[in-house]
């Protein structure tokens, strides 16, 4: 029954009792202190070398709920070691939690380390310890994701979202204040429909001052959460909430004290827009709640008054200052300082005007009818009008749109560190360190930058400082990237001009679907170097991109860059490998599009999927290489392997690695394409590793019309190669069977539409 807990008094354990508790379970010999509790009987024992907190739970809970307490400490210290909570201590038989019987009950017993620090009184933190608070309690929230127990769904007084069921003690409140808390319950009722659709997780329930603790030192760092009793299963943004309605108590300026608690919370743990709007609501109802509960118990317990009305004073005033405002109003100022009010949506007509006027002519848009973006998730693109559409396109957000494990490191990063890679910053280095663990032993030095078109602008610098030669082969129809040099290694971009002078190419689609690609690329190498030597060149480098994708989508033929490589090699060139396409997961197992013919490039270069949509890139080299280029160039790029950028690429490959999407890549893109071949059977030729899939049709106009028409059905393709008559399938790497049904299924029966 609600209210069964607070009307049961603590358990009447006396300090003598406690200390043979403490002796019996644990083997804890101590002096013994009670500690303030209103539901479970706590002490704090000291030993000679540290002190602890044995708690005995309240008779009317079941024994679980202590054991619940500390299961939830283990699973947040698991995920975070360093979280500012109580460590649990086991029994003497290694049980996380201990049981009592005393009087007829069977109560649950608990020993944890002891949190000193100050407490964090109400109306004297500063908004550098709000915001303290609003990230650590994200960091406990983050850290306890996942957490479930049969009785976090217990029926809980303090549980916010029963609110409504408090009514009924709106009598015991004083009458001067009724009508302020009746309002806020009629409010309250009205938004319980939306509160219903929030994201739900097992929260900390209670995170009044009195549970937190500021460092004796640095009275704005939190050194301690403590008091999981309250937890329970609720809407996720309730604990923000809570612990900023406590703040807003004798706060000069109480939404002020929101938006410190919840932005810094935002940025360590993500929150929608429909969570941060439903803020000001839960903190104003947590007020009354604590309102309503005081009221109550204190006819029951007037001998406990002082204790029982210690918040009502503040409650009261927060709750008019809260709700003074109009709370759409203070709902749109904590978005806005969460970075998250929306946009100002323009008509479709306006937005095109104003970004063809402001952008300029050289940027086309995909697709007849352009997609107007608001938002998007995972595998889903959401326009403006809230239609999702399937992304079956976009190979940068490898580990799919906003994913919140990248966002979080990315947020977090950014609000603790950002610099340029002139000071020592640990994660930077270990961040490139991973990376390498990922490549081929020889290829160790990493230097980053900024896209995919400098790596391959910083690779060709290096291979011409080392070669002293300027000649660089590529394919037919390569695209490499957008600077002035890798311009002129990009011919799908140059519309039938001229090549530089120090630019050869090799066959492009036709050799690369010939079953004796290899021997061709032999005898077109010859003829590359050939030409670079008749405009009086020398090679410095050959640049294949892995997947070959402007040329058509392919896998690497057998023996394609054995061949290239050993040949370039033998001409003096280095070997690229431009993996801002292929990279990182999206041919397969492989992970690298080079691997699939067993080589090692001398340089390999990476972008796109590398930081998930974040800008980064990088060159990765031989030490040996990499000291004689630094003979001749310094290398700096001021945004270049910020701290962010390692953050959020980290965070990319704990992904990749956790969700096994090389693994994914591998089947799923096995089953996209066998599923296109068979349904399309002689009408195209579909191809490609891993989750980079070509379809080629017979005809461009063909491609186009299908490509336009998936659109209208809500899914993202696109085009390439030489005569954009290849269907571009390359969606982020979480994409499902599902997902490839819908593909297989709007292609197929685009296809057949009469034309
Ligand atoms: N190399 C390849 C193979 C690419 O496909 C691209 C981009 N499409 C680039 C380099 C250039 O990358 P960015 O646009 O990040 O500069």
């Amino acid at each position: 029954m609600l209210g069964d807990v607070l009307e049961t008094p603590p358990a009447d354990v006396t300090i003598a009792l406690a200390g043979d508790i403490a002796r019996r379970l644990y083997g804890l010999d101590g002096a013994l202190m009670p500690l303030d509790g209103e539901r479970d009987r706590t002490f704090r024992v000291d030993t000679e070398h540290e002190s602890r907190v044995l708690k005995i739970g309240n008779p009317a809970d079941a024994p679980g709920i202590v054991e619940m307490q500390a299961l939830a400490l283990e699973h947040a210290l698991a995920s975070d070691p360093t979280l500012p909570i109580p460590r649990l201590h086991h029994t003497l038989d290694g049980l996380p939690t201990g049981e009592i019987d005393l009087d007829g009950a069977r109560l649950g017993v608990q020993l944890v380390s002891f949190m000193s620090g100050k407490p964090a009184t109400a109306g004297e933190t500063s908004p550098t310890a709000r915001r303290s608070l609003g990230a650590t309690v994200a960091r406990l929230d983050r850290a306890l994701t996942g957490f479930t127990h049969p009785l976090s769904d217990r029926p809980l007084l303090w549980d916010i979202v029963r609110l409504p069921e408090l009514r009924s003690k709106l009598t015991a409140v004083p009458a001067e204040r009724r009508s302020l808390v009746a309002r806020e319950l009629d409010r309250f009722d009205e938004n319980v429909p939306r509160l219903r659709r929030l994201r739900r997780g097992t929260i900390h329930g209670d995170l009044n001052p009195a549970n937190i603790f500021f460092d004796d030192e640095d009275s704005e760092r939190i050194a301690g959460i403590v008091d999981f009793g309250d937890m329970v299963h609720a809407p996720l943004v309730c604990d923000p909430a809570i612990a900023a309605a406590y703040q807003a108590f004798g706060c000069d300026d109480p939404v002020a004290a929101l938006v410190d608690v919840i932005c810094a919370y935002h940025a360590v743990c993500p929150l929608d827009p429909a969570e941060v709007e439903l803020v000001p609501l839960l903190a104003a109802a947590r007020c009354a709640q604590s309102l309503l509960i005081s009221s109550w118990r204190v006819e029951i317990h007037p001998e406990n008054a002082a204790y029982i009305l210690g918040d009502a004073d503040d409650s009261f005033e927060a709750l008019g200052r809260l709700t003074e405002h109009d709370p759409a109003v203070v709902a749109r100022g904590l978005l806005r300082a969460c970075g998250l009010e929306r946009r100002i949506s323009l008509s479709f007509g306006d937005s095109l005007e104003l970004r063809r006027r402001r952008l300029g002519p050289s940027l086309s848009l995909t697709y007849d009818e352009p997609v107007h973006l608001d938002s998007a998730e995972g595998v889903w693109l959401i326009d403006v009008n809230g239609n999702r559409l399937l992304d079956a396109y976009n190979n940068v957000p490898q580990v799919g749109h906003g994913h919140p494990r990248v966002t979080a490191a990315l947020a977090g990063q950014a609000r603790r560190l950002t610099t340029n890679t002139r000071y020592l910053v640990d994660e930077v280095a270990l961040y490139a360190d991973r990376l390498v663990q990922l490549l081929p032993r020889e290829l160790s030095v990493v230097m980053f930058v900024n896209s995919g078109s400098e790596a391959n602008d910083v690779a060709i610098q290096i291979a011409r400082a080392v070669t002293g030669n300027d000649g660089v082969v590529i394919t037919e129809h390569a695209y490499h990237g957008t600077t002035a040099v890798t311009a002129a290694l990009s011919p799908e971009e140059l519309a039938g001009r001229p090549l530089e002078r120090w630019v050869a190419t090799v066959g492009g689609a036709e050799t690369l679907g010939a079953a004796d690609a290899a021997a061709r690329v032999e005898v077109e190498l010859n003829g590359a170097f050939a030409r670079l030597a008749s405009n009086g060149e020398a090679p410095a480098a050959v640049l294949f991109d892995s997947v070959f994708a402007s040329d058509g989508i392919f896998r690497v033929p057998p023996g394609y860059l054995q061949m290239a490589y050993a040949q370039a090699r033998a001409a003096g060139a280095l070997c690229i490998a431009d993996e801002v396409q292929a990279g990182f997961g999206r041919v397969g197992t492989g992970f690298w599009g080079f691997a699939q013919d067993g080589v090692t490039p001398d340089i390999v270069t990476l972008g796109k999927p590398m930081g998930n949509g974040h800008p980064m890139g990088a060159v990765v080299t031989t030490p040996e290489i990499a000291a004689e280029f630094a003979d001749r160039w310094h290398f700096f790029s001021t945004f270049a392997g910020s701290p962010v950028a390692a953050a959020v690429g980290s965070a990319v490959l704990d992904v990749i690695e956790d969700e096994r999407l090389a693994e994914r890549s591998e089947t799923v893109g096995a089953y996209l394409r066998e599923g296109l071949a068979a349904r399309l059977g002689e009408r195209a030729t579909v191809r490609g590793p891993g989750l980079f899939i070509g379809v080629e049709l017979d005809a461009a106009v063909t491609a186009r019309a299908i490509v336009e028409q998936m659109r209208a059905n809500g899914v993202l393709v696109g085009r390439t190669g030489a005569q954009q008559n290849v269907i571009k399938i390359r969606p982020p790497l979480v994409f499902s069977k599902q997902h490839a049904d819908r593909v297989i299924e709007t292609l197929t029966r685009s296809l057949e539409l009469p034309r």
